[in-house]
């Protein structure tokens, strides 16, 4: 994608915000309030454009526009299922589509955000990974799909987002930069509690070490689906450059980081990764980094022919980790109506797009 020339907005940390907006304004003799009043418009109005922030002058509108971008993406369509479960895909200044998912429960409201377009580690069992990698999303196409979903999820009704989850398209840890960034907004510039936010990754050890060392307490899930080395080569390609030792090893230095939850997802296949003899060697792993295990059916993908582990066989994994003193829970599988899984329905787009165009 061809740099825009202009900084986005969106994507500054709010340290280089203020920076950035104070010289902005000192330049042109406006008073210093100013930067705080477009502070405002971006962190707790949400402001879709620049032109929208009415309290500034609009010829001070027309100079900040003139020096700085504020890149919201388009929706391209947004699908509820009959769970409540609503997916956005958005569509990038360059084209490129993105996904995030709004996940409404008793008591909270869950949003899974993008972090790359596509992504280039090809776990066998996930669209995304089927579909390649396009590009890194900037730190600002980050926190665009919050700040979208949050004015989308108050003007129909369901009422704050509080909880976020890097588990769209993506592996967070294969961006860092802009992961980082938009950890630090999220966090500081919009309030939203690191303890409300997880960071999900395949096993990227550099990337599980550098939030290890964040001083804010962001959750860690690993993307773990299965307990033996051997086993997870055949899942996720990652495996062969960062074993599952070395992964564990840099979950011991999160764990030891102090109070910071880490959870183990494992996506059961049947017949690929449900063997009753997986549960002791994944029941010693929980324990060793104090890890929750959430159990979550497959979910068929156009690639493979892949069936979701039998619910009773579900079942007694959970109650095989539970008899080990390790906490489960089983992740009922929401929104598969309108393909809300990892990646689904960018890949639908892209297989009919591929129909159409043989
Ligand atoms: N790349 C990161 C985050 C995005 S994937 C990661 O892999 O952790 C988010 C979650 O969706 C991961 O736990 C992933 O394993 C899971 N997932 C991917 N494809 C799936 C499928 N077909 N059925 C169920 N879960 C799937
Ligand atoms: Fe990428 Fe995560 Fe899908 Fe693996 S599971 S291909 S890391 S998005």
């Amino acid at each position: 994608m061809a740099e825009s020339p202009r900084p986005d907005l969106l994507s500054l940390t709010p340290e280089a915000l203020r920076r950035v907006l104070a010289d902005h304004f000192q330049v042109r003799g406006q008073p210093a309030y100013r930067a705080g009043q477009v502070e405002k418009w971006i962190f707790e109005r949400l402001a879709p454009s620049i032109s929208a922030m009415t309290d500034l002058p609009r010829a001070e509108r027309e100079a900040l526009a003139a020096s700085f971008d504020l890149a919201e993406p388009q929706p391209a369509t947004v699908a509820t299922s009959v769970d409540g479960t609503v997916k956005h895909v958005w569509r990038l200044a360059d084209g490129e589509l993105v996904e995030s998912v709004l996940i409404p429960t008793q008591e909270r409201l869950t949003l899974c955000i993008s972090s790359q377009a596509g992504c280039a580690m090809g776990c066998t069992f996930c669209a995304t990974g089927w579909g390649g990698f396009r590009r890194q999303l900037t730190a600002g196409e980050i926190v665009a799909q919050y700040r979208a979903s949050r004015r989308w999820a108050e003007a129909n009704g369901l009422g704050p987002v509080t909880n976020i989850v890097y588990m769209g398209m993506g592996e967070p840890l294969a961006n860092r930069a802009a992961v980082h960034d938009s950890l630090t907004l999220l966090n500081r510039g919009y309030g939203v509690g690191a303890r409300r936010i997880t960071v999900s990754t395949v096993g990227h050890v550099p990337g599980i070490l550098e939030l290890a060392d964040r001083h804010e307490q962001f959750r860690l899930a690993l993307s773990l689906h299965a307990p033996t080395s051997a086993l997870r080569q055949q899942l996720i390609p990652l495996e062969k450059r960062y074993s599952l030792d070395e992964v564990m090893q840099a979950l011991e230095r999160f764990d030891e980081a102090g109070g910071k939850r880490i959870t183990f997802e494992y996506t059961m296949i049947a017949g690929v990764n449900d063997a009753l003899e997986l549960v002791e060697p994944l029941a010693e792993l929980a324990r060793r980094v104090g890890a929750w295990v959430n159990l979550i059916p497959f979910n068929p993908i156009p690639y493979k022919d892949w069936r979701a582990s039998p619910p009773a066989r579900i079942k007694a994994f959970a109650a095989g980790l539970a008899r080990r003193g390790v906490t489960a829970a089983i992740r009922a599988s929401r929104g598969r109506d309108i393909d809300a899984a990892c990646g689904q329905l960018r890949a639908h787009t892209l297989a009919e797009a591929g129909a159409k165009g043989s």
